[in-house]
């Protein structure tokens, strides 16, 4: 076999697909594991999905459920949100965040929908 060929970490049979962006472990096509665009090894994303979200994950959610009461937090979720998987792309959040923060973000958006139907409404009403 051509040594410059890479070869999968898990399966020396078969050509690498590609490294893990967290360990540099080559992966082939099936081991391989995407998460926000990242590829992982099979180990990788096991402890990526036993990683708790980050603190914003959880604020941006936070925010999008007060939206509930007000539109005002609704727009600090999309704000949070979008900060968070911008985070989780460059590799500086955790990436059990995504779920949290892909959720505080649409519904921040519904908020704001919600918010701009509204204003609309009295828009056409005045
Ligand atoms: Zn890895
Ligand atoms: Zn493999």
């Amino acid at each position: 076999m051509d040594a410059s060929i890479a070869l999968c970490a898990t399966h020396p049979e078969r050509p690498a697909d590609g490294t893990c962006s967290r360990c540099g472990t080559f992966v082939c096509e099936h081991c391989r594991r995407w998460q926000v665009g990242r590829m992982l090894c099979l180990r990788c994303h096991q402890v990526a999905l036993g990683e708790k979200p980050s603190r914003r994950a959880n604020v941006a959610l936070a925010f999008a459920t007060l939206g509930f009461c007000g539109f005002v937090p609704g727009l600090v979720a999309i704000v949070l949100g979008h900060q968070e998987l911008a985070a989780i792309r460059r590799g500086e959040a955790p990436g059990s965040g995504e779920g949290v923060a892909v959720l505080a973000r649409n519904v921040g958006w519904f908020h704001l929908a919600l918010l701009v139907i509204v204003v609309i409404g009295l828009a056409l009403r005045a």
